[in-house]
């Protein structure tokens, strides 16, 4: 124990020298790092924390950090310009207003001191479990680690449920508003669909939202399996077409957000890469199609017919290959949301185009979004004319919105 406290006490005091040397260079230095009992200061779910505040930090103050790795939990240090009233105002309001803010410690540094609550005229952080001075509970020791860690793991667990939730109704929202688009449904217009508008799509929302919250529960649940995972997929299938009047907007996309989201908020929990995320969907994506593609099934859907058709398998396939056609180029940083939708089609058996033509029009497309993407999209009208055909490439808007996802949340997966 006293050598525990050793390795500690000499972390803190190697912080505060880092922090002395950064104020060398920077008027004001911010450091994030985690609120959390001393025994639990590393592992997932400190990591977690870690990566959504650094995610916030970066997007709210432009500046990048240093990670450091300290026996007393790894931290984040900013080297900023503004002055340390104004930074520890936002620090403050993070603390405060994030819903698991509580979790966090972000002390400002300033030539000779640090600049605290007292400064700014706050009282001091009340303590998340009883809502005492956190110092009176801290000293005292009020309460046992394994239940504060107990606490901050339930509110972490049920932030990332509705934050991933969240972020996929977002990037379904963003692919929905990407135009031009082929002839798919938009805000500017409804494309080659007689039957829908953007109205549709939106109505499906909350339904969605509330599936892929359930999903998501039930990933972090010990006995979760596929096989309830579907069998809830397909009583929400049935709740999306109520909500949408029997029109068909989202079947595609609640599947493989539906596949994808669980085994997604796994691997962030188990602190995984995306790389084993993908191993994950592999193999689960394997069993759905040999469950599927079995002769057993009757082939009622439109994947299913294009396999027992032309032995096209869809966007199963896509989800067997690891999702091969978004992660074949991903990330791009300085494509727009119409390019990135050429790139995807141009690797993906769109089963939506099969059905509507035949496999040797999709492999037509498919040709043509390559000799755009092997000009670096560079011919603008060519581009522009070739994203007013009207196909409805279902299946690659899906990818599209799902590729918004990975580009929001990536930051969670080590
Ligand atoms: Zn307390």
């Amino acid at each position: 124990m006293t050598a525990d406290i050793d390795l500690f006490l000499k972390a803190k005091e190697e912080r505060v020298a880092n922090v002395q040397k950064a104020l060398k260079t920077h008027p004001t230095i911010l450091v994030l790092h985690t609120n959390i009992p001393s025994v639990h200061k590393h592992g997932a779910l400190p990591n977690i924390l870690l990566s959504i505040f650094d995610k916030l930090l970066k997007t709210l103050l432009h500046t990048p950090a240093q990670r450091y790795l300290s026996a007393d939990g790894d931290y984040y240090m900013y080297g900023l310009n503004q002055e340390a009233i104004a930074v520890k105002k936002t620090c403050i309001f993070l603390e405060e207003n994030h819903p698991i803010g509580r979790f966090i410690d972000l002390d400002v540094h300033q030539k000779n001191a640090r600049f605290t609550r007292k400064d700014m005229n706050k009282p001091e952080r009340t303590c998340f479990l009883c809502e005492q001075p956190a110092s009176v509970c801290r000293r005292e020791q009020t309460h046992d680690p394994k239940t504060l860690y107990a606490y901050i793991k339930e509110k972490t667990q049920a932030f990332l449920i509705e934050s991933l939730a969240q972020e996929s109704m977002l990037a379904l929202r963003k692919e929905l508003f990407t135009y031009p688009c082929f002839g798919l449904v938009s805000h500017r217009s409804s494309g080659m669909h007689k039957d829908m508008n953007i109205s549709h799509f939106l109505s499906a929302f909350p339904v969605l939202k509330e599936a892929f919250k359930q999903y998501l529960t039930m990933a972090l649940e010990p006995d979760f399996n596929l096989r309830d995972l579907r069998k809830a997929g397909k009583m929400n299938e049935q709740a999306l077409l109520k909500a949408t009047d029997g029109i068909n907007t989202h079947k595609g996309a609640h599947f493989i957000f539906g596949l994808c989201l669980p085994y997604y908020l796994q691997n962030i929990w188990a602190n995984k890469s995306l790389h084993h995320f993908l191993i994950d969907i592999k193999t689960a994506a394997a069993k759905i199609a040999r469950d599927d593609f079995s002769k057993k099934i009757k082939a009622t859907t439109d994947g299913l017919i294009a396999y027992h058709k032309y032995q096209i398998k869809g966007v199963r396939g896509e989800l067997e290959s690891g999702l091969n056609s978004i992660f074949d180029w991903y990330p791009h940083k300085t494509l727009s949301a119409s390019q990135k939708l050429c790139k995807i089609l141009a690797r993906s058996e769109d089963t939506t185009l099969i059905k509507a033509y035949h496999p040797t029009t999709l492999r037509a497309i498919q040709d043509c979004m390559k000799a755009l993407e092997a000009s670096e999209f560079k011919y603008e009208k060519k581009v522009q004319r070739c994203l007013k055909t009207m196909i409805s490439p279902g299946g690659a808007a899906d990818l599209l919105a799902l590729t918004f996802f990975f580009e929001s949340t990536d930051h969670l997966l080590k």
